[in-house]
């Protein structure tokens, strides 16, 4: 099959899907003033793969059916596959305004887990459905996070059994699921959603310790989609948030049928940790690869609005950029160790490693509210004093503004400068931006522990206790 064009990927979601917004029903998700900004945001991707200039970038031939396919689902061999996809990546984040498109980079985090975890006829079901994806050109969101009540307890000793999803039954045609689970990107503009175990499991957890995949058209599936950072924007006032939404959706399984050839984990807990695990490695080396553009604007834009503010040369100023430079390449440098010490496992599959990927996540997101506040220091307070959009096109107000918010700089350029740095770090995009930094793809304390599996503690005690010479 061809690659999909961005019309046919709009149409193909008109079908019947059950989506809830703000309280009422959707049914088109393509036609409805907020989500579309989510549909159109993952439009982006399709648009890519036909452009001329990105072609080599975004789309491969595939080695099995010589066909070509779109680049995120190159399953990679090595440290080469896994820079590209990181360049892939920044690319569709570049241009979706600092948020991935995300249709395809956290669906193949996951097929690629599936496919390195499995084995035997599992394996072959989770080939079957890669091939379905790669060869559709599809969508694919990953439901991984449970909504998981209480914390302390695992899942079989929760008050409420369907806080983790779990198999309720099992007949001649498949499997029958309950629960939920939450924060689930891109659900509501996907093809498909991939379920993943969000934990480890003991033996009495085995009803949890599930893995499958849905069209999300599918009876029963039931998406209430939030609509923080969403409502009626103006291009001038956010310039970036008025386009760039992700869709997440609490996504109730309500006695969902899964056909056995969609099963992929069922009981088998033992398995439930390695593969929520590898998921994870390469799902973190998708959110560092897809921060760099949002890092690049901190620095861009706290350099571009000291020019405006006529303060560029001002030693606080230029160390504060020094400090922006520093954090943005320590992260890109990171990305691409990651690739380069990436390592090939289980059937052959590249993965970048573990270490130095969570290295990257935990520096970035703990570092991220004082980049922040580093930009924000440098822009002013007309971050959140600045007029709005009717004021500028207003004949009788623009004159005032032009006359009095010119700095260094004309007052159009400073005030434009200023709504993308308010975008970025003060209105309700910021705050989306900074718990994504915070929690999503696992929360800072999980890097930590990664870190502290990954790192060869004993050799370093080991040389530790040799330096102190004790034997
Ligand atoms: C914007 C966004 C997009 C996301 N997209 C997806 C997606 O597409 N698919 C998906 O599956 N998930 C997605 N996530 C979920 C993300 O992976 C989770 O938010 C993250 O794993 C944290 O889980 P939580 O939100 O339930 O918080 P919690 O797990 O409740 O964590 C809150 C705090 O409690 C701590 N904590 C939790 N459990 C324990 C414990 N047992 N002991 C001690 N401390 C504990 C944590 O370290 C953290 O500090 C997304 C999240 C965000 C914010």
């Amino acid at each position: 099959m061809a690659l999909l064009s961005a019309d046919q990927y709009r149409e193909s979601l008109r079908d019947g899907r059950s989506i809830t917004y703000r309280g009422r029903r959707v049914d088109d998700v393509t036609a409805d003033p907020e989500l579309r900004v989510g549909v159109e945001l993952a439009a982006l991707d399709y648009d890519l793969a036909h452009e001329p200039d990105h072609r080599e970038v975004a789309v491969v031939k595939d080695p099995e059916t010589h066909e070509e396919i779109s680049a995120y689902y190159q399953v990679p061999r090595g440290p080469d596959d896994l820079l590209a996809r990181s360049r892939l990546i920044e690319l569709g984040t570049v241009r979706g305004g600092t948020i991935p498109p995300l249709i395809k980079e956290i669906g193949t985090d996951a097929l690629f887990a599936l496919l390195r975890v499995l084995e035997g006829e599992a394996l072959e079901r989770a080939r079957v459905f890669y091939r379905h994806c790669a060869d559709g050109d599809l969508a694919v969101a990953v439901a991984q996070t449970d909504v998981k009540g209480d914390r302390s307890v695992p899942p079989h000793a929760q008050p409420d059994p369907d806080v983790y999803l779990r198999v309720v039954d099992r007949n001649a045609e498949g499997i029958v699921v309950r629960g939920a689970k939450a924060h689930t990107s891109a659900s509501a503009n996907a093809h498909e959603i991939v379920v993943l175990p969000t934990r480890a499991m003991g033996p009495d957890d085995a009803d949890w310790a599930v893995s499958f995949a849905v069209p999300v058209a599918t009876p029963g599936l039931h998406l209430y989609v939030s609509p923080f950072s969403g409502g009626d924007r103006n291009d001038f006032e956010f310039p970036l948030s008025h386009r760039a939404k992700m869709l997440e959706s609490l996504t109730v399984f309500d006695d969902v049928l899964v056909p056995w050839e969609r099963v992929f984990l069922l009981g088998e807990t033992a398995l439930a940790g390695p593969l929520a695990l590898t998921f994870v490695e390469y799902h973190r080396f998708t959110a560092v690869s897809y921060k760099l553009p949002l890092l690049d604007a901190f620095v861009g834009s706290a350099a571009a609005i000291a020019e405006m503010n006529g303060v560029s040369r001002a030693g606080h100023v230029r160390d504060k950029v020094a400090q922006l430079i520093a954090y943005a390449e320590t992260i890109r440098a990171l990305t691409e160790m990651a690739a380069l010490r990436g390592r090939v496992g289980q059937h052959g599959i590249a993965y970048p490693d573990p270490l130095t990927t969570n290295m990257c996540k935990y520096t970035f997101a703990t570092r991220y509210h004082e980049a922040a506040a580093l930009v924000q220091e440098c822009a002013g307070g007309l971050l959140v004093t600045a007029p709005g959009r009717e004021d500028w096109e207003s004949e009788t107000v623009r004159p005032v503004l032009e006359k009095y918010f010119r700095g260094a700089a004309p007052a159009e350029d400073r005030l434009r400068m200023m709504n993308l740095i308010a975008d970025l770090t003060a209105r309700d995009f910021a705050g989306y931006h900074a718990v994504l930094a915070v929690h999503a793809e696992g929360s800072i304390e999980a890097e930590k522990l990664q870190i502290l599996r990954s790192y060869d503690l004993p050799g370093a005690v080991g040389l530790a206790r040799r330096f102190a010479s004790i034997d």
